[in-house]
């Protein structure tokens, strides 16, 4: 399973940076998770609009989705548009992105599957389950499974004991860490910190943690020390372009 990481700005995009977009790859099946706002440019640079064989989002917040509009439009907008895109969210949280163009425009270029957070999915070879995790709208966490691997990914978060039931003894643990140390008061039930991502990788027992959607102009340097205040393991931080490769 091979993870390229398109962007990991939480909230909105830095300069010349994306928010939280994903590729996962597995026996040439392209997954795209999140597509968040400036993903599609940073995917295009990799692969064809045309290449992406399903979409997930974790939740309805367009810096999680806002590109799917740009890869419909790349895909549909052409002379030989491919086969629909299949893609998976919660009922109703791409109801606003996919208005954006006038109705109709796009609805042959997708399939949505909408699923229930809990609800196991089959996506190409990927095994996934998925988990509703507290944030400020619906959220899915989801844990990917391929061959021997496993991947799992917070979307956005709360603490809460089930993120390290998502991540028990997974190779990678993908969390959503918007600040480094102390969360804001409104935002302790919705959003988590480094620190708090670290802890629920250790109790988790996850052997790599990836800390993603740190807000822009926070500090990452400080984002890793506050998680491995609690994680013992490997920490990176989600930077664009990087790849991790789980053989
Ligand atoms: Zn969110």
């Amino acid at each position: 399973m091979l993870l390229t990481i398109l962007g990991g700005c939480g909230a909105w995009p830095a300069a010349g940076r994306a928010c939280s977009g994903y590729l996962v790859e597995h026996e040439g099946f392209r997954l795209l998770v999140d597509p968040g706002y400036a993903t599609v440019p940073r995917l295009l640079e990799r692969i064809t609009a045309d290449q992406v064989d399903a979409v997930f989002v974790s939740h309805g917040h367009p810096d999680h989705c806002a590109d799917l509009n740009p890869l419909l439009r790349a895909r549909t907008l052409r002379d030989d548009p491919p086969a629909p895109l299949p893609v998976y969210s919660l009922p109703g949280a791409l109801d606003a992105v996919l208005a954006l163009d006038r109705p109709g425009m796009l609805s042959g270029a997708y399939v949505l599957h909408e699923f229930v957070a809990g609800d196991p999915l089959a996506i190409g070879p990927f095994r996934a389950q998925t988990r509703p995790l507290p944030h400020s709208v619906p959220n899915a966490g989801i844990r990917l499974t391929a061959g021997e691997r496993v991947l799992a990914y917070t979307g956005d978060t709360g603490p809460s004991p089930d993120v390290a039931g998502l991540a028990r003894g997974a190779d990678l643990l993908l969390a959503e860490a918007t600040f480094a140390d102390r969360v804001p008061r409104g935002a302790r039930r919705h959003l988590s910190s480094a620190r708090q991502a670290g802890r629920q990788a250790r109790e988790a027992g996850a052997r790599h943690l990836l800390l993603t959607h740190l807000q822009p102009g926070s500090d990452a340097a400080a984002a890793r020390a506050a998680a491995a205040a609690e994680y013992d393991g490997e920490i990176g931080i989600a930077t664009p372009g990087l790849t991790i490769d789980l053989p």
